[in-house]
């Protein structure tokens, strides 16, 4: 198959990066043009990236050029990890322009006409696509993905809303420093410490783990009709979110049946092999003390959530722990994996 040619708005920053390494040997997606600000665009990517993964530069990228965010010469499918700041004007630009945007910023999430997307948990929602068609004079589109704290949230409630019903949820998260960009937060406010505030993280997490959970019905997302509350905290962890969550079920269950819920989880990714695809999308260990980041936070390529830790809880049902990787499942992988659902939907001919 003739590689599909792509490009890639916010090349330069953490979640760009992972993209640029995920997409090094990519055998549908051929990464061929790079944008980013003034201050990185005219030059090659080596100079005006400062790569901080263990994983060295890919050499195919390292001579490109850095465009500014402008269509025109680009490729037709683009993925973004632009700022949120300036991904809003720029994302429209490059839909109306006739460009699949796959994109990880929130600006155009919670958008009832945009998708926004975890292949295993909502790959229908993608038909929403056909009433974005109809409401924007765009020729082009826009996909999202989830925020990197949803994504585990998300994909560890997903069986249990399919097998047992959920009904409320409390969800406190312990996120890594990688997730706030780069240079990100500075040393002397995160070393030793615990940061109980990121803003606007706990209005994403509920509103999108509703929408995601939630029915696509005569064109439009009927959110979950659960609650959730979510607490989000940093802390001092390179990659990796690890979130402790309770819940209430819709109908009674023992822990056995969540854990064999979770165990059989697949979808569409799953089943058509798709390229990104985790072959378990959840992993459960048993040991006590897992998941933790340190350890488990690579499971499947970094595109598994890890859960672990389930009992019963006193004031809800059961509670639990779930890690999922930020840059990887929580933004590039999760992109990435959206595009290739797109590909094997017949979005991209
Ligand atoms: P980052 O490291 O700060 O990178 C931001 C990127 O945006 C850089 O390439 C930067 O280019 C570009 N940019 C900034 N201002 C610009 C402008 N005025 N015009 C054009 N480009 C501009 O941030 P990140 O962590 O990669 O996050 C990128 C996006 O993904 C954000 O929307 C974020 O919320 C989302 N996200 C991040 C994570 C995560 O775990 N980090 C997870 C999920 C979603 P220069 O280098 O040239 O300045």
């Amino acid at each position: 198959m003739k590689k599909i040619e792509v490009g890639l708005l916010g090349a330069t920053g953490m979640v760009g990066q992972r993209f640029a390494s995920l997409l090094e040997d990519h055998p549908w997606f051929e990464l061929r043009w790079l944008a980013a600000s003034d201050r990185s665009a005219g030059k090659k990517y080596a100079e005006a990236c400062n790569w901080r993964l263990r994983k060295p530069m890919p050499a195919k990228v390292r001579e490109l050029v850095v465009h500014e965010c402008k269509p025109g010469r680009a490729p037709q499918l683009i993925f973004s990890s632009l700022d949120s700041k300036v991904a809003g004007e720029i994302e429209k630009e490059f839909a109306a322009a006739g460009h699949v945007v796959v994109s990880n910023s929130s600006n155009y999430r919670m958008e009832p006409d945009v998708p926004l997307l975890i292949p295993e948990v909502n790959p229908g929602h993608l038909a929403l696509v056909r009433t974005q068609r109809k409401e924007r004079a765009w020729k082009g589109m826009i996909v999202t993905n989830p925020n990197c704290t949803t994504v585990g949230l998300a994909m560890s409630l997903a069986p249990l809303e399919r097998a047992f019903g959920i009904e409320k949820v409390v969800m406190t998260s312990m996120q890594a420093v990688s997730g706030a960009g780069y240079p990100g937060v500075p040393t002397l406010d995160i070393l030793g410490n615990v940061i109980p505030f990121i803003k606007g993280e706990e209005e994403k997490v509920e509103q999108e783990t509703q929408k995601l959970l939630g029915r696509l019905d005569g064109g439009k997302i009927i959110p979950g009709g659960f609650i959730v509350s979510a607490h989000c905290n940093r802390v001092l962890v390179e990659d990796g979110h690890t979130e402790t969550i309770s819940v209430s079920l819709g109908r009674k269950a023992a822990i056995e049946d969540l854990i064999q819920a979770w165990r059989g989880f697949r979808d569409l990714p799953q089943e058509r092999d798709l390229p990104s695809a985790p072959k378990h999308p959840i992993v459960v260990r048993e040991e006590p003390d897992r998941p933790q980041p340190k350890f488990d936070v690579e499971a499947e390529g970094g595109m598994a959530t890890i859960v672990g830790r389930v009992r019963p809880c006193k004031v809800l049902e059961y509670k639990y722990v779930a890690l999922s990787h930020n840059t990887i499942r929580g933004a590039a992988g999760a992109a990435l994996l959206n595009a290739e659902l797109m590909k094997s939907e017949g979005y991209l001919d």
